[in-house]
């Protein structure tokens, strides 16, 4: 059943093409992006997951939006539109998956906090620094707008053991 006010998108999994392009910067934060961001925050809250970046919808644009929750540490939901990091530093690692990557979960260690500039929902330029679980999945989602997934971080070994369920997401 389809209904009308569902905004949610498709979310694309390994082996789609779009997954592995460099995301486009954004002209300029109009009402269309911000359509987009809001369709993206209904996508991810929906799956469930706590990071998305367009190109998992199928749109090749710098826009990731993510909400991670803890009960250690502060987190807030957020849109970051055309991200770059300017510092980042110190080093963890985390168990990481993706909706685009379903049923994998690997250890992954990135930079433990990084500065960050983006344009917020209105426009605005804001630069801000991030660490813990935002910083995390801030870097997980700036990722995908390199065309890049968080497996390519395994070791060869690593990944040559998820090799077959890699191909069995990809036959989906
Ligand atoms: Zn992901």
């Amino acid at each position: 059943m389809s209904d009308a006010n569902d905004v949610t998108r498709k979310i694309i999994v390994f082996g789609h093409d779009t997954l592995r392009r460099h995301a486009k910067l954004v002209p300029a934060v109009d009402d269309s992006i911000r359509e987009l961001v809001d369709s993206m925050f209904a996508t991810m809250y929906g799956a469930p997951g706590i990071g998305l970046a367009a190109p998992q919808v199928d749109e090749s644009l710098a826009v990731i939006v993510v909400h991670p929750r803890s009960e250690e540490e502060e987190t807030r939901a957020l849109a970051l539109i055309n991200p770059e990091t300017l510092d980042y530093g110190g080093r963890s690692t985390f168990e990481e998956g993706c909706l685009s990557v379903p049923g994998i979960f690997e250890d992954i260690r990135r930079p433990s906090w990084i500065k960050a500039r983006y344009l917020d929902f209105d426009g605005a330029e804001v630069t801000e620094e991030f660490d813990g679980l935002m910083a995390r999945v801030i870097q997980h989602e700036m990722d995908h707008l390199k065309g890049k997934l968080f497996i390519d971080h395994l070791s060869p070994m690593r990944r040559a053991l998820i090799k077959r369920r890699l191909r069995n997401i990809q036959a989906d």
